[in-house]
């Protein structure tokens, strides 16, 4: 077996080739991951995103283009409130950190923002992985602009950009998650607070890897501080969001993601998902990794409206929901369904069966009952 480092290079020069001649690698973000984490049974998504392919523009290119992304409105709007919430060297920012997550601490002033900048992804993790052990080191309160973290994503590293993470002076470490949606009374939209949660657990579950390396080890807090729009104002305002459950989840569905190279070691020779190849060969070339489409797919991965036609275009029951799949047992199809329902097909012991079997009947003596009431 080919050592360690070259089994790396030789999976790098694999997934460029996936990805197409001259196509840049796509960052994965900790939007992405959480979503691939929610999803961790679909290969396709797992190879698209370890290759690094514009999903986005694939889908476009596969004729079914994706309804996703933030309004250019939305970015400015949110790059100007970050901006905000960062100024005067993060003043602001430190000042709810110690407010709401670490009252205990002298106040933060003169907090050290030390320079994050390096070339390429490796080298700003590298030089964020330093800041951090120096800042930890030197016990004061410290911000991280736009720190790089790694993450072990299936076999092949992810790097990762939280908005901030913030040092405290006891030496333990807080994700900073900043959002344009709006905080009203204290409180915001739960269903958004909740994407921010799973987003901010991928980048703590980044930084614990980086805080295990260091002697001793850091703490990485399990609250994360959410920063939002004060009411209808652009002032920021913030609550403490515990992500325990969310890491927790995140890590467990991250390991369960089938690692990248099996997948690309399993596709077929010159397959590739460059966006300029003949619609029907990419096609192909989706279609030879398979996918486990659920409607969830539809506000979590580009490729949603493809993959939903083609499993509707093969019957399958995934197209109907998770719950109903996992119902269904064995019958994959919708034409197997029917074939057990109707007694055609279908072991009558397997529970699945008798239920559908016992529906057919319940369908078939109400459609009776109505049809004689008719008649009389
Ligand atoms: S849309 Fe397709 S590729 Fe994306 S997660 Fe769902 S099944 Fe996988």
């Amino acid at each position: 077996m080919p050592p360690p480092r070259t089994r790396g290079t030789a999976l790098r020069q694999r997934l460029a080739e996936l990805r197409g001649p001259d196509v840049p690698a796509k960052a994965l973000d900790a939007r992405a991951l959480a979503a691939l984490a929610a999803n961790p049974g679909c290969r396709r998504r797992a190879i698209l995103d370890g290759a690094g392919v514009n999903k986005a523009s694939l889908a476009s290119a596969l004729g079914s283009p994706s309804a996703f992304g933030q309004s250019q409105f939305a970015l400015t709007r949110g790059n100007a409130f970050e901006k905000r919430v960062k100024a005067d060297g993060g003043a602001e920012l430190l000042r709810l950190v110690h407010e709401k997550l670490d009252r205990g601490a002298e106040p933060p002033s003169d907090a050290q923002v030390p320079e994050l900048t390096a070339i390429g992804p490796e080298g700003r993790t590298a030089r964020t992985a330093l800041a951090l052990r120096e800042a930890t080191a030197a016990g004061a309160w410290t911000l991280l602009d736009h720190p790089m973290l790694s993450l072990d994503v299936a076999g092949s590293p992810a790097f990762l950009e939280p908005d901030a993470v913030v040092v405290h002076p006891d030496g333990s470490w807080t994700v900073v998650e900043i959002k344009s949606f709006p905080m009203l009374d204290g409180s915001a939209d739960p269903a958004k607070v909740g994407a921010a949660a799973r987003q901010a657990a991928v980048y703590v579950l980044a930084l614990e890897g980086v805080a295990a390396h260091l002697i001793p080890p850091s703490r990485v807090r399990h609250h994360v501080l959410l920063v939002c729009p004060k009411d209808f104002s652009n002032l920021p305002t913030a609550s403490a969001v515990d992500v325990r459950k969310q890491r927790a989840v995140t890590a467990r569905q991250l390991a369960r993601l089938t690692r990248v190279q099996d997948i690309a070691d399993g596709l077929p020779e010159g397959t590739c998902f460059s966006p300029d190849l003949p619609a029907d060969e990419l096609t192909a070339a989706v279609e030879s990794v398979p996918a486990t489409y659920a409607p969830e797919c539809l506000s979590a991965c580009e490729l949603a409206f493809h993959c939903r036609d083609r499993s509707r275009t093969e019957g399958a029951v995934t197209s109907l929901g998770r719950s109903v799949r996992a119902e269904l047992g064995g019958l994959t199809t919708v034409d197997d369904v029917l074939a057990a329902a109707h007694g055609q097909a279908g072991d009558p012991e397997d529970p699945a069966v008798a239920a559908l079997r016992r529906a057919a009947a319940l369908r078939a003596e109400v459609l009776r009952a109505e049809q004689g009431a008719a008649c009389r």
